[in-house]
């Protein structure tokens, strides 16, 4: 066969299922299904049945079959083939019966009736059947694993068929066969072989799909082949794709005779729609496999295809029990945590045991966490946008990163496998593991390299490879492969995060319902209760007074002096409820953001503060012009004007001063926070009371009127204010040497 390119995938063009030729252990005969005359038949009747091609195209079944027989093959037409396969035929020549296996497909308007002389003398029945595969079944069933169960195959199958050499193939992902076990009587074990992918090309891997068993009993056949050349109904080579006469491709026949092999029989084992691998016999001389045995042998097949999900399955069941048990610490250790990345990354060696990896990074948007052997954290960002694409439900894997992904070349070394698994494409959290290069020898059957060869003109011929010996390949820049219950593992641990966090967002979002419903009905009840409060006592206050103004003369003085202190404290509290009315208001009114130049608005209160507290000599500094921030005007003053109060207020050194600054902000990106301060040289507060008494409201830390007095509101309503616009307020104090409270503003919208 002529090949221009070189390309191996030619083979996988070569149109095997209409070869227009069979092989010639048997006859065919295409039948119009509408007439049941013959079309067309072999080249080879002559040998079986001493009548030429010419004399039977154009009869009908008649001319060969009675009229019992010919129902039988309707019959068989009708109902299910498959089952009802092989026919026992005969065809009467010179007073005697010939008797045939008659194997029956239809396909396309056409019957193909194949016709297989029988050799074995008797009838085969199922009882024979029966006994041939029913101790295998059991065998198979019992078999504790995989290669166990592969081994009782090829052990009973050559039992069966005598053949030299049986083997199991098992396709890798990338189509490589493997031998992963052989029964032989031959020297030289095949066992561990690997074949490339071009040994089995495409399309006849589509076939084995269609046509579980295939028999070539002599590879160096004549091919028979059809009269008329053409299907006479359709004028097109006629569809051989279920015919078990089939001719084979010219490469394989040249393949298996380049091997050794006269006679091959193989069978396919089919897991999930797609073909797992093959059980493949070899036979150094000529060898034909009657129709009853291949039977049996298809059967085993099937019964190990079934098989084959239950011993997968069950080499998976520890894997998956430990699997579990992690699982189940990762959803604790993910509810736990602030931050699922945190308690993902806590698990540490567990992480890497799920999948067996000995790397992995947790990665958000703006951090990457690495446990174990991983990349440098500079390779890891490029590495995330090269996978991010790749992604196939939300799930990216290889064994060899730097064969797709050149840059891996300097850490294929702990980085060769790469299992990605995207969490949240919004949030940019991934999770990777890695494994590590693993170098491994592979025994090729023959060079995979040097299936091309070039013919004495010059032109390039595909052809199968003439030396089968043993091979040996370094495989480098490769780790051990990820396995499918590994990926799936991973499949499933998304869903677990991704069920965690959306739990978690539900309470979260409870909680903030409720804890927003509370501080309404606080804030609506402090408004009413103040507002409400402010009338009565204003009542008390007036006919207070009115009692020291009409009654002044007849009280004595302790009278007047009581009525004295009752108006007072009526002022006192009314002072009080005003703070609070102030307060609940701050919590419903809404921020009016504008850009504010604090510099000014610093100056400013300062100015006020010092008119209404001429008394104090405070130096007031500003080392640096303070910036300007969208916010709310009027409310950021009253925080400023609060804590500059009090640092001026809470002093009592002869010198005091008061600084107003923020910190620095070198490389401060546009939105993040400004942290303000207002620092004195005062009296400072207790450590106990830094973090919560100070901003309690109508918390004072001193006597009702020492310092100048206060109602202990100032502190509250500037939390309250720092807090609405996104911030924090702390402080930070010695005793005796003064305090600093820090608070923060977003520049928010300014950038
Ligand atoms: P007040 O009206 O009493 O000033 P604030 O809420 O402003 O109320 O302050 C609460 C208490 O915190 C004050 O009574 C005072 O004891 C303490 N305090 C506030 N600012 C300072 C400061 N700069 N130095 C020392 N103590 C302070």
């Amino acid at each position: 066969m002529m090949i221009q390119s070189v390309d191996l995938t030619n083979c996988d063009r070569e149109p095997i299922h209409i070869p227009g030729s069979i092989q010639p252990h048997g006859m065919l005969l295409a039948i119009d299904l509408a007439t049941l005359k013959i079309i067309q038949v072999s080249n080879n009747t002559f040998e079986f049945l001493e009548r030429q091609p010419q004399d039977l195209i154009g009869k009908s079944l008649s001319a060969l079959f009675d009229s019992q027989q010919i129902n039988t093959i309707q019959q068989c037409l009708n109902g299910d083939f498959e089952s009802l396969n092989p026919l026992h035929l005969y065809i009467k020549h010179q007073g005697k019966n010939l008797r045939f296996d008659g194997i029956v497909h239809q396909w396309d308007g056409v019957a193909l009736l194949e016709l297989e002389p029988k050799k074995m003398k008797g009838k085969a029945n199922f009882f024979g059947f029966y006994q041939q595969v029913k101790g295998v079944i059991t065998k198979i069933q019992k078999a504790g694993t995989m290669q166990q169960m592969c081994q009782v195959v090829v052990q009973e199958v050559r039992k069966i068929t005598g053949f030299e050499r049986v083997m199991i193939y098992r396709f890798d992902d990338d189509e490589t066969g493997i031998v992963v076990a052989e029964d032989t009587n031959q020297d030289i074990p095949y066992l561990d072989l690997r074949y490339p992918p071009s040994d089995i090309p495409k399309q006849a891997r589509q076939l084995y799909m269609r046509n579980w068993l295939r028999i070539i009993p002599t590879s160096n056949y004549q091919p028979v082949e059809l009269i008329p050349t053409n299907n006479p109904l359709t004028n097109q080579p006629l569809d051989l794709s279920l015919s078990v006469l089939r001719s084979v491709s010219p490469i394989h026949l040249e393949y298996l005779q380049n091997m050794g092999v006269a006679a091959s029989m193989s069978i396919s084992l089919v897991q999930d729609k797609k073909l797992w691998g093959l059980i493949a016999c070899h036979h150094s001389s000529a060898k034909y496999i009657p129709y009853s045995l291949r039977a049996a042998c298809e059967f085993i097949g099937q019964v190990m295809s079934l098989e084959l999900a239950n011993k997968e399955a069950s080499e998976d069941r520890d894997y998956k029990i430990q699997l579990k048990s992690l699982q189940t610490q990762f959803v604790e250790s993910l509810s736990q945590a602030e931050h699922f990345l945190d308690g993902i990354a806590q698990m540490g060696s567990e992480l890497l045991a799920l999948v067996s990896a000995t790397g992995a990074v947790v990665c958000s948007r703006d951090r990457l966490i690495c446990i174990g052997e991983t990349p440098l954290e500079t390779d890891i960002p490029p590495l995330l946008n090269w996978i991010k694409p790749q992604l196939q439900d939300n799930l990216f894997h290889t064994r060899s990163l730097s064969q797709v992904y050149p840059a891996a070349e300097s850490f294929k070394a702990i980085a060769s496998g790469v299992l990605a698994l995207e969490i949240s494409k919004i949030h940019q959290n991934y999770i990777i593991w890695f494994r590590p290069e693993v170098m491994q020898t592979v025994n090729w059957g023959g060079n995979p390299h040097k299936p091309v060869e070039v013919l004495d003109d010059g032109s390039s011929r595909l052809s199968p490879r003439k030396s089968f010996s043993l091979w040996q390949q370094t495989v480098n820049g490769c780790s051990l492969p990820w396995k499918h219950c590994e990926i799936a593992a991973i499949a499933e641990l998304r869903s677990l995060i991704v069920g965690v966090i959306l739990r978690q967002a539900d309470e979260l979002a409870l909680v903030n319902m409720e804890l927003r419903r509370s501080n309404e009905e606080l804030d609506s009840f402090a408004y009413v209760a103040s507002h409400d409060l402010k009338e009565p006592l204003r009542g008390i206050h007036n006919y207070a007074n009115f009692l020291i103004e009409d009654y002044g003369d007849i009280l004595n003085e302790d009278g007047v002096a009581k009525l004295q202190t009752l108006v007072r404290l009526t002022q006192r509290m009314e002072n009080l409820i005003n703070s609070l009315l102030h307060f609940s208001r701050l919590g419903r009114a809404e921020l009016i953001r504008q850009p504010v130049n604090l510099h000014d608005l610093v100056q400013q209160a300062i100015a006020t503060l010092t008119i209404s507290r001429p008394q104090d000599q405070v130096d007031f500094r500003i080392p640096q012009t303070l910036p300007i921030v969208e916010c709310d005007r009027a409310q950021v003053n009253e925080v400023f004007t609060n804590l500059i109060g009090n640092a001026m207020k809470y002093n009592d050194k002869p010198e005091k001063w008061v600084e107003i600054g923020f910190l620095s902000t070198t490389d401060k990106p546009a939105t993040s926070p400004y942290t303000f301060y207002v620092r004195d040289n005062g009296i400072g507060i207790p450590q106990e009371h830094q973090e919560e008494r100070v901003f309690q409201i109508f918390r004072r830390l001193h006597g009702r009127d020492e310092y100048g007095g206060g109602n202990g509101a100032g502190l509250t309503i500037a939390r309250k204010i720092v807090e609405r616009h996104g911030g924090k307020i702390w402080v930070e104090s010695t005793i005796n040497q003064g305090s600093t409270f820090y608070f923060t503003l977003t520049a928010e919208a300014m950038g």
